[in-house]
């Protein structure tokens, strides 16, 4: 796949839009290092502050300043002392106030955290980023978000996408197995986020592009095909790369979207919405990819629940709403994040039942479609399993490390962490969130029971 086709340059789509991806060249090759020095003078750096962490200063740091050194451009480095920087306030402080003046390209080398803080700081200055990939961990690479903790909530700040990716695979294939995993999982969870978009364009109208669902789907096919065959596990160079470009296409078919819908559906909210309870409880959250794998396990077993399902559309739409009980709920479960849940369901109105029966209607119309969709587009939970377990990965919420009771508050709220429609609303849209969670609980728990 040429990832560089669709990069720096207008492309007017069927969809309406003109589609255009800032980042300049993605370079995802053995090798990739050695080009860094080039993309530098090419774009016209000539100061470059190098950002690492211990991990991949080792990984990919130590050659990268070699490489900068012969060819004769300035650059300091900092290396975080941490194994696993927090992209937090104090690192953002760390960058700036170390930051050597005269500075007008940051290079990152790394993966999530490394990238995010690079992609903030950076534009929050003025000045521009590049990222050596050290290993293919999530999604991220050329976002125009950064994902941060700010007042020890996560959140995604405006940031902007590096202005080029080297990934060298010599790099990548070396990169902990946890982390390539995670980056499986990541990618896995497209199946239901394109799906997602899917149904609430046909739902609600949303805006929807073909083909950038398509570039997304061509990416996380071949992906699926090379995890199937084993290749992943064994860091094959084709898988690896394959993977990682994935990642990456991501990353573009959101610049084309407009926004992180190609990316993200409620296997994301519901990553999310553990991420929000383990920062809640004082738990460390797991790896986002990891997180989004399990989600994509549950999400993918409830959605083919869902299209065997034959609903009395008519008879639901006089199903009232005990909005006092939900508020009850939000609070208990999301405790002092409820009132920005509160405050985001005023502005969404999600859950008003005008709203509702319209989707009811439009549901009504397009039951079998979707049910088709569903059996057609998305592979079994046990292929997901598989396919995660084969990388041990986990693929559950136990083997995440979060307790058994998060399974069924997941159906019930994950949903409201984001203005989205997602298959969770879907389900409530339906009345049937309450017997999902019971669903979604005894699956878990089947889960478990076999690890
Ligand atoms: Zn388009
Ligand atoms: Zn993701």
């Amino acid at each position: 796949m040429n990832l560089n086709a669709y990069l720096n340059k207008r492309i007017p789509c069927s969809c309406g839009k003109e589609h255009f991806c800032a980042v300049k060249a993605v370079d995802i090759e053995e090798g990739a290092l050695k080009r860094i020095p080039g993309y530098i003078k090419d774009y016209g750096f000539s100061n470059v502050y190098m950002i690492a962490d211990p991990n991949t200063w080792k990984a990919a740091g130590e050659e990268t300043a070699r490489l900068l050194r012969e060819a004769g451009i300035h650059f300091e480095v900092l290396v975080f002392e941490e194994e696993e920087p927090v992209p937090d306030e104090r690192a953002i402080g760390r960058i700036f106030t170390t930051l050597p003046e005269g500075t007008d390209l940051l290079l990152g080398i790394g993966g999530g955290s490394i990238n995010d803080l690079c992609k903030y700081v950076s534009y929050k200055l003025g000045l521009q980023c590049m990222l050596a990939a050290t290993a293919p961990s999530m999604d991220g690479f050329v976002s125009e978000g950064a994902a941060l903790i700010l007042n020890h909530m996560k959140v995604t700040e405006n940031a902007h996408s590096p202005v080029a990716v080297a990934g060298d695979l010599n790099v990548l294939t070396k990169a902990p197995m946890k982390l390539i995993a995670a980056g499986l999982g990541d990618t896995l969870g497209k199946y239901t986020c394109l799906l997602d978009w899917k149904i609430a364009h046909i739902l609600n109208g949303e805006y929807y592009c073909r083909e950038t669902a398509e570039m997304a789907e061509t990416s996380l096919k071949a992906v699926r095909e090379l995890a199937l065959s084993g290749k992943v596990e064994q860091r094959d160079p084709e898988a690896i790369r394959s993977l990682t470009e994935a990642l990456v296409m991501t990353g573009i078919a959101m610049a084309f979207a407009g926004n992180s819908r190609p990316a993200s559906g409620c296997e994301h909210h519901m990553s999310h919405y553990w991420e929000m309870k383990a920062f809640l409880s004082g738990m460390f959250p797991a790896l986002h990819g990891a997180q989004v794998g399990a989600g994509e396990v549950l999400t993918v077993k409830l959605y083919h629940m869902l299209a065997k399902e034959q609903p009395d559309f008519d008879a639901l739409k006089e199903r009232p709403f005990d909005k006092a009980a939900w508020e009850q709920m939000i609070r208990t479960n999301y405790t002092q994040a409820a009132d920005g849940i509160l405050a985001l369901e005023e502005k969404a109105g999600k859950n008003d039942l005008s709203g509702r029966n319209r989707r009811l209607d439009a549901m009504k119309e397009n039951w079998p479609e979707i049910c088709r969709l569903i059996d057609t587009e998305l592979p079994s939970a046990d292929e997901m399993i598989s396919l995660l377990k084969a990388c041990d990965a986990p693929v559950s919420v136990k083997e995440l490390g979060f307790p058994q009771a998060w399974v069924r508050e997941t159906v019930l709220c994950a949903k409201e962490v984001r203005d989205r429609y997602t298959m969770l609303q879907m389900l409530w849209d339906l009345g049937l969130s309450e017997k999902y969670a019971d669903y979604a609980d005894e699956f878990e728990e089947e889960l478990s029971r076999n690890i």
